[in-house]
């Protein structure tokens, strides 16, 4: 049998994920493995899904033949503009399939994590899209740095809690969701933001994200007369944008795929995010996957300059996918970063969100031929990174 890179029955991908949640959960969990496919394979969902993913996100993103960072990099270098995406990045792709999905399902309330806040406003945008009451749990000292993004969500109506546990940041806030829905299972529906947590989690949003690559297709059919480029590249913090954009593509083995994980300060200096390098196998959010420990299986805080890649895990699809060397997984530091992110603005005119950013450090690290298409995914817009961007190069 031909090995696959999807999920199976169980859910698993070879031995990552699964479905490790507390027993309150279970039987909500039971529903939603069972129902989410029959859900989005019905015609009516699919028919609502796109027409809000055309009409209200402005799909299909374009993808953008970059002349001069061509020219620099010596390949046929094509950008994925998930940046021109509503809200500003690809994550809305996601929060809309979810709320159509809890809709179907009949819950009442969405509840959400957020770290940067960029997932809170996705999640903030589709509630008030739905009219759903919408609480997102955020992390106490986020709150403080993300005032805009908190501003936005308000705005959006939405509830923002303070996660004041632990370090007060991303995996506290998730922590504080998981709580805050086992205490009404049956009403809440829990939107994630990217492909982690339990079973059917990392699947379902790597299928709703996987719009990326089926628009990849066909655009280069138009462009190239080939729906393959030799290689992809997107960044990857839990790592959504990365599977809808390799997800038509994973069983293409003579398409290159490259994951981009933050390196911070650099991997060996402890203040890092690249977790497929420095993870070691544990649970975290429900699943089974590589994460940033120490020897007794505390968790370590991860860090990026970027506030979207700081995650201490990366989903179990990406696991596997690096455990299986399927997926070439690199890394850019903060600085490496930051240089590719002014250079996409001096030579193409487009200002990247950091993450994205990590992911066009990554064209400098490669050997390209001449010939090459090269797919990078640019996940985001980097308005909300200009405060980043000017207290860096001191603008
Ligand atoms: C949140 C975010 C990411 C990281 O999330 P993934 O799930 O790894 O895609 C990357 N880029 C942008 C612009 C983001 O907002």
């Amino acid at each position: 049998m031909q090995k696959s890179y999807h999920v199976d029955e169980k859910g698993y991908y070879g031995q990552f994920g699964g479905s490790f949640v507390p027993e309150m959960l279970y039987p909500n969990m039971k529903i939603l493995q069972e129902s989410y496919l029959k859900i989005m394979n019905e015609p009516s969902f699919q028919e609502e899904f796109h027409s809000l993913l055309k009409d209200y996100v402005g799909r299909p993103s374009p993808l953008y033949l970059a002349k001069r960072l061509s020219e620099k990099y010596g390949a046929k270098i094509y950008l994925k503009r998930e940046d021109l995406n509503h809200t500003g990045a690809h994550k809305i792709n996601n929060t809309i399939g979810q709320i159509l999905l809890a809709k179907r399902l009949g819950k009442k309330k969405i509840i959400a994590e957020t770290g940067a806040g960029q997932h809170g406003v996705a999640t903030a945008t589709v509630c008030a899209l739905a009219g759903m009451q919408c609480t997102v749990y955020m992390g106490a000292i986020d709150i403080e740095r993300q005032a805009p993004n908190v501003a936005r969500m308000k705005m959006l109506g939405a509830e923002v809690v303070p996660a004041m546990s632990g370090s007060k940041t991303l995996k506290d806030a998730t922590n504080e969701a998981i709580r805050a829905w086992i205490s009404d299972p049956v009403n809440i529906h829990y939107i994630i933001g990217s492909v982690v947590g339990f079973h059917p989690y990392p699947d379902m949003v790597a299928r709703f994200q996987s719009v990326i690559s089926e628009e990849m297709k066909w655009q280069l059919k138009e462009k190239e007369n080939t729906e393959n480029p030799d290689y992809i590249i997107a960044c990857v913090g839990g790592g959504s944008n990365a599977a809808g954009a390799f997800y038509h593509y994973l069983d293409q083995e003579q398409v290159g795929l490259i994951a981009v994980e933050a390196s911070g300060r650099g991997v060996d200096s402890g203040a890092s995010a690249a977790t497929s390098v420095l993870g070691k196998e544990g649970i975290i959010h429900g699943s089974k996957t590589l994460l940033m420990q120490t020897e007794d299986g505390q968790i370590i805080e991860p860090y990026s300059i970027s506030a979207g890649l700081d995650y201490p895990g990366v989903g179990p699809q990406h696991a596997y996918l690096f455990e299986s060397g399927r997926a070439e997984f690199l890394n850019a530091t903060d600085d490496e970063a930051m240089k590719a992110g002014l250079e996409l603005c001096k030579l193409e005119g487009i200002i990247p969100a950091i993450e994205s950013s990590h992911a066009l450090a990554a064209l400098s690290k490669k050997r390209f031929k001449k010939d090459d298409i090269v797919v990078v995914n640019l996940s985001g817009r980097g308005d909300k990174d200009l405060d980043t961007y000017i207290k860096y190069f001191d603008l």
